[in-house]
């Protein structure tokens, strides 16, 4: 079933979840045993990345295999068209429709590393609103979501110019939209306000991540800006000073828990989590908002 229909059916809000396919495939077991233990909250689907870090199309093909064959669960297949052909994307497209999944999030994806002239103009697919349209006509049965970033995406000059692509990109089918991860609910609240008054009406799924150790905070920091973090991260460097890692765990779990509480309350449809295939931290702030 298409993830649009699940929300506006959806009598209660949700959890959904994201993972990555592990590179090495001798550990999936260990994966797919995180993955049960999160099934317990009963998301309303879950999210497989899709070549971000050097990881192989097949893997997110056998992951959102097994997750629904397997597993039983309603999984989501990450695809961007950065640098494909459309019989690439058709033929994944097609993979993915007989393994009986009903939803791909549309991506650009970035350009590849070690290629510095690389230029989109060239492509034959130059942004994910390309990959929507050709998804909405040659799988017009499929459900599609779209990438949304509140702090604004860093080659775009203002968010109003980011926001009036996001607009374009639901325009040409995109039907939901879910977030880049973000730590002040209020870069959320005042991205959708700015949508709706722009008059992007389709649901916009949060997503939060927890910090666990400085090292991701930095690595967040260096991918996203700091912009994502609103006054989080001199934070969480104070609590490292003091406590190291443990400190700054303790404060990212209690962190992300206030978050999503925050935004259950102001009333999301529901929050999707960045995972990173641990299911521990996901348990813990679920038990301390008391969803479950
Ligand atoms: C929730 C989420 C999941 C992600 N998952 C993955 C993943 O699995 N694998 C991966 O490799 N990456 C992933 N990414 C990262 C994503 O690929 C990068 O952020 C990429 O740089 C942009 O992708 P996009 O789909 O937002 O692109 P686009 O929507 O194409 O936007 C890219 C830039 O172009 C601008 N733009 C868009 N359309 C137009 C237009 N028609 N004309 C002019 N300018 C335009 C936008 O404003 C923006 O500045 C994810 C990001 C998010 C938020």
């Amino acid at each position: 079933m298409r993830i649009a229909d699940l929300i506006s059916n959806a009598s209660r809000q949700f959890l959904s979840m994201e993972f990555f396919p592990p590179k090495q495939r001798d550990t999936w077991p260990q994966f797919f045993a995180e993955v049960e233990k999160l099934k317990a909250l009963n998301p309303l689907f879950v999210s497989v990345t899709y070549g971000a870090g050097g990881g192989t199309q097949a893997n997110t093909l056998d992951v959102v295999t097994h997750l629904k064959r397997e597993m039983g669960l309603n999984p989501m297949a990450h695809l961007t068209c950065v640098g494909a052909s459309s019989t690439a994307l058709r033929g994944f497209l097609r993979d993915i429709t007989e393994a009986g999944i009903d939803n791909v999030l549309a991506l650009r994806g970035d350009p590849p590393r070690g290629v510095p002239d690389f230029r989109f103009e060239d492509q034959e697919f130059q942004h994910a609103s390309d990959l929507v349209r050709f998804i909405q006509s040659e799988f017009p049965e499929m459900g599609i979501g779209v990438a949304g970033i509140p702090t604004m995406h860093p080659e775009s000059a203002t968010l109003e110019d980011d926001i009036k692509w996001l607009k374009h990109k639901v325009d040409c089918g995109g039907q939901f939209v879910v977030t880049q991860l973000f730590f002040e609910n209020r870069l959320y609240m005042d991205y959708v306000t700015r949508l709706r008054e722009r008059g992007v009406t389709a649901p916009v799924l949060p997503g939060i991540m927890p910090v666990l150790t400085m090292k991701s905070a930095e690595f967040i920091a260096g991918l996203n800006g700091r912009a994502v973090f609103g006054g989080f991260y001199e934070t969480l460097e104070a609590a490292f000073l003091k406590g190291g890692d443990e400190a700054v765990r303790e404060l990212g779990l209690a962190h992300a828990s206030r978050q999503v509480q925050g935004l259950l309350d102001a009333g999301v449809p529901g929050v999707h989590l960045y995972t990173l295939n641990k299911s521990e931290a996901c348990l813990a702030i679920l038990d301390n908002i008391n969803l479950r």
